[in-house]
């Protein structure tokens, strides 16, 4: 039975935040607090978790969304590090089938590529053998012919050939929403949209918190033995004049992403393009609904709530995309939507954005406070281990044989594992008779919610007719019931790809979803209003570039 975590849990959780002293208390709700929760909770810890927005609204919603060993760090003879994402990579698959599938990518080589085919094959042998030959497919190496009958619009002028060689692709958003769902399953108190302000400190030590709930303005305090920070690219801004001594640890980057409709350009496995100056690799990554491409790295230094694609932005992409997909004739009316996100790199004096390491750091600062950034999604579970075992450094020698064995190997959620995947792919066409829902739709459900989708579709009404529209209702039912999403933008934006995928970005659902929501958190007319309008501004936020990109072509036209 899974343990309930709706937004009425938000209510109570709350509740419960002075009340308790707290063994271990996490500042952040993206993929590193979430990971850490998950394994500290699964230890035996009381865990207490703040975010201050939704979960995942950081980088952790905004990233390239892939499950990877890291190939390009073989150049780098960092074996070890690419054999420990792969061990990962392979976990995960067994830990969220849900939510991290496999892909093939196609990365072609050109005459004058800085990587030839030779150094490149050998590469990508060494990869198979680093996954101990467990990847989901070996790698392949193609000539210039059988590269274009797979990527029929892949540019052909100095193409030599290609390699084809397996990574994961992943719902970024949703697995650390179901990375804190476990540990809410095993204990952890979870509340969103508490935004920690303050410490509040006996002497130089820090002994609690001072947070503020974003819905109402309420200050609450709450009590720990433990501190960590895992606020990604908030880190030099969270803890400037938290701590008296800080100094900035930093080297933020900016990375946009476009998505367009899968059949604008046509492939069904993931490409790697290389910038002409060599230097980055952006991805086009097919997925159910959308075919993704980024992405870009620059320097930012503002505050990554206001990170957001620009015209120049989304013009390389376009660029890059043309240049190896001339065919496809891709251009800004194709972009369906985009996101931005700021990369937590720790500064490493390294001359270019490029070239800073993308490994994490962890700071122990003092006695009761670690601080966590950087990192990739792939090896999360395994970061969270390492800052745990760190942290346990800290405690009494009691504490350590108590909280010393992590059960972070589980399954996310115990009604999704590799098996019962197999079970919900057997179950559709009992369901699709039982519900009148096409075997298609069925499908993309357990894709997406493996037998939890059974949970699902039992929220229907006995009055509702089976429709695409329907199907996003029982979501939004699901979310608000079981990943405590409170509002439209949640919805759009973390807990499914309607911002992301439909060309009119789910707006044609917005009705049936609203009213799930007044339904389901008693909203008035008001209320309707206004998070309907904050659905809207967080849409034209993340597009506003294409309003400037109108605009300047009308002042062009007019001088
Ligand atoms: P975040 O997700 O940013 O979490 C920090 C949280 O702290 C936020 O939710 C924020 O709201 C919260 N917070 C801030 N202030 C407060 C406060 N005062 N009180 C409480 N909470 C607060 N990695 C991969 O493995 N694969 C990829 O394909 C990949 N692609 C990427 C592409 C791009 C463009 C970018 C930018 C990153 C990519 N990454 C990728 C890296 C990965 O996304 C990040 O390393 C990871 O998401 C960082 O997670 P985090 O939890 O440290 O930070």
């Amino acid at each position: 039975m899974l343990k309930s975590f709706s937004h009425l849990d938000r209510h109570s959780n709350i509740s419960r935040l002075s009340d308790e002293e707290y063994d271990l208390a996490i500042i952040g709700g993206g993929i590193n607090g979430a990971g850490i929760a998950r394994d500290a909770a699964s230890r035996g810890m009381k865990v207490l978790v703040l975010e201050a927005d939704d979960f995942a609204s950081g980088t952790s919603s905004r990233s390239s969304k892939l499950v990877h060993g890291g190939i390009r760090y073989l150049e780098n003879l960092e074996f070890g590090l690419v054999f420990e994402a792969l061990t990962e990579r392979a976990r995960l698959f067994d830990l969220a089938p849900h939510l991290v599938h496999p892909l093939r990518f196609v990365l072609p080589v050109y005459k004058g590529d800085r990587v030839g085919m030779n150094k490149l094959g050998a590469g990508m042998a060494l990869y198979d053998l680093l996954s101990t030959y467990e990847a989901p497919e070996l790698h392949e190496r193609l000539g210039k012919d059988e590269s274009l009958e797979r990527l029929p619009l892949l540019n052909k002028h100095n193409l030599k050939g290609s390699f084809v060689y397996s990574d994961a692709y992943m719902d970024d958003d949703r697995l650390v929403i179901e990375t804190l769902r476990a540990a809410n399953q095993d204990g952890a108190n979870i509340v969103n949209y508490m935004k920690v302000t303050e410490p509040i400190k006996e002497g130089d030590e820090v002994i609690g918190l001072k947070c503020m709930d974003q819905k109402t303005g309420k200050e609450h305090q709450v009590k720990a033995r433990y501190f960590v920070g895992a606020l990604g690219p908030w880190t030099d801004r969270f803890f400037n004049g938290f701590f008296s001594d800080w100094k900035k640890r930093l080297r933020p980057t900016k990375g946009i992403h476009i998505t367009v409709s899968r059949d604008r350009v046509k492939m069904n496995e993931a490409v790697v393009m290389v910038s002409n100056d060599q230097k980055r690799i952006v991805f086009g990554i097919p997925r159910h609904e959308m075919t993704i491409f980024g992405t870009t790295d620059t320097d930012f230094r503002e505050d990554p709530r206001e990170v957001t694609a620009t015209s120049d932005d989304v013009q390389y992409l376009l660029k890059l995309v043309n240049q190896y997909f001339p065919g496809a004739d891709l251009n800004q009316e194709d972009i369906i939507s985009s996101y931005a996100g700021v990369r937590p790199l720790v500064a490493d004096g390294s001359e270019s954005e490029g070239k800073t390491s993308r490994e994490h750091e962890i700071w122990n600062l003092n006695s009761n406070f670690t601080v966590i950034a950087g990192g990739k999604y792939t090896t999360y579970r395994l970061i969270a281990e390492e800052v745990m075992d760190q942290v346990l450094g800290f405690f009494p020698l009691e504490d350590q044989v108590l909280f010393a064995r992590s059960k972070s190997l589980k399954a996310l959620n115990p009604l999704v594992t590799y098996d019962s995947m197999q079970k919900a792919y057997a179950s559709i066409p009992r369901w699709s008779r039982n519900t009148s829902f096409s075997k298609d739709q069925l499908t993309k459900l357990v894709d997406r919610h493996g037998m939890e989708a059974d949970n699902i579709l039992s929220f229907m009404k006995s009055d509702e007719k089976a429709c695409e529209e329907l199907l996003w209702v029982l979501e939004a039912r699901h979310a608000i019931r079981n990943t405590m999403c409170l509002s439209l933008r949640d919805f759009y934006f973390r807990r499914t790809p309607l911002f992301l995928s439909y060309p009119d970005h789910g707006h044609q659902f917005l009705e049936a979803v609203t009213d799930v929501f007044v339904e389901e958190l008693g909203w008035d007319d008001s209320d309707v209003a206004q998070k309907q309008k904050e659905l809207f501004e967080q849409e034209g936020f993340d597009l506003a570039w294409k309003k400037a990109s109108e605009q300047s072509v009308v002042s062009a036209d007019l001088t």
